[in-house]
């Protein structure tokens, strides 16, 4: 069965074609500009990686060019639109309507329109991802894979805030987590790598990228996430601030006579590795300003650091008992130094580091000593991979 995996922006388009008899990638790439006379289209198949520039004016014309490389006799890596069996979408935001993926109906995208408030900037792309692949591929069901859905099993009190009970009655204020599905993955394959039963472990996953959050997974399911209502609370994170005492808004709105779209820019666009340090929101050029004695740069790191290691006590806490923590993510994948500063403050917990293990990038190992209490671990998140998992499965359980 092969399962096309889109991830669509209000102007982007990122795709992976992947065979899940093999669960492996046939082909991938991206459309940026969607829109615009000078649209990017990045696709790699068969052959040597093809970029070109040129008019794709809506999604729907960017899944056909998609197709059209697909099928393409050079570079393709199908014959017919119609050998894709199903389509598998990321959606951001499933609010509580959806607590796990579904196969697209009417009424799941009157549902998402629904939800639209919940995330304004990423469902509506969402849905029209969706109903550009419904044109383009009549023939193919489309799955909604949803950030939020993961976390649908956290218990009231951990999603309920403490504000006037009439706001989560009325407005539906109330932690729902996102990154769902890197967490879920790499959790499935945590416990694989101790050899264990998923029922039967607990995990704390760090999800370090752009955006950054933790989880607290006990036998499978997520018991508590640091993203809440929004995808800004908890870590700091590459251009978001995430928590913050809320008497700060209304006290920096009044001082510097900003409105709501303001401060909401400052909290999402220039807060975070990049307010605090002045330099970047990338890790790489963190880690390089460090190396030349920048104080900023290092006092953002450690402020990080601070931040990811309180959470991670906090979830010791919040699950009793710790068998693994997972990195990964851009930053959690790739920078050493980073799990370095982190293991090493988490002798509290009996966490031994093997320095020579964690000297790697992007690939699945065990960075913990031998005698550690409790096992760390670099886990490379693969969204699309579950994404097509959970649309095969769903696919195949309708026929
Ligand atoms: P997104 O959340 O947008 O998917 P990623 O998961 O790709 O982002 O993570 C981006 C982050 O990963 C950036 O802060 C980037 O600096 C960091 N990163 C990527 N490669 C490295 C590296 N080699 N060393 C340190 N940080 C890295």
């Amino acid at each position: 069965m092969k399962i096309l995996v889109l991830n669509c922006g209000s102007s982007s388009i990122k795709y992976q074609l992947l065979d899940m008899e093999t669960e492996s990638v046939l082909a991938i790439g991206k459309v940026e500009r969607v829109g615009m006379e000078d649209a990017i289209f990045e696709y790699k198949g068969s052959g040597e990686k093809i970029k070109e520039i040129g008019t794709i004016l809506d999604h729907t014309a960017g899944v056909r060019k998609v197709l059209k490389a697909l099928t393409d006799p050079a570079h393709g890596v199908i014959k017919a639109p119609e050998e894709i069996a199903a389509v598998g979408h990321r959606v951001v935001h499933g609010g509580e309507a959806f607590v796990q993926s579904v196969i697209i109906d009417d009424e799941v995208k009157r549902t998402l329109r629904d939800l639209f408030d919940l995330a304004p900037l990423h469902n509506p792309a969402n849905l029209t991802g969706i109903l550009a692949a419904e044109a383009a591929l009549p023939h193919a069901p489309g799955v909604a894979v949803f950030d939020t859905a993961f976390h649908a099993t956290m218990p009231r009190k951990a999603f309920l805030y403490a504000l006037p009970y009439v706001m989560y009655k009325r407005h539906k204020v109330r932690r729902y987590g996102f990154h769902g599905t890197s967490h879920k993955y790499v959790s499935q394959r945590a416990a694989a790598m101790l050899g264990r039963p998923l029922e039967e472990v607990n995990i704390i996953t760090c999800h370090l990228g752009n955006g950054s959050s933790v989880a607290a997974v006990q036998g499978g399911k997520s018991v508590d996430t640091s993203m809440g209502f929004t995808p800004l609370a908890g870590l700091i994170m590459g251009t978001r601030s995430g928590d913050l005492d809320p008497g700060v808004i209304p006290y920096i709105m009044a001082r510097e006579e900003i409105g709501i779209s303001e401060v909401n820019s400052m909290l999402n666009k220039h807060s975070g590795m990049l307010g605090i340090s002045g330099i970047s929101s990338d890790m790489r050029q963190i880690e390089e300003e460090m190396e030349k004695g920048d104080q900023r740069a290092i006092e953002t790191f450690e402020m990080m650091e601070y931040r990811l290691r309180k959470y991670i006590g906090a979830y010791t806490a919040a699950l009793g008992r710790v068998d693994a923590i997972v990195f990964t993510g851009g930053i959690g994948e790739n920078s050493p130094i980073f799990r370095k500063a982190v293991c090493e403050n988490l002798g509290f917990l009996g966490v031994t580091f093997d320095e020579e293990a964690n000297n790697c990038r992007g690939e699945e190992k065990i960075i913990s000593g031998p005698d550690s209490k409790v096992a760390v671990m670099v886990i490379p998140t693969n969204e699309e991979l579950m994404i097509a998992r959970e649309t095969a499965e769903l696919v195949a359980a309708a026929k």
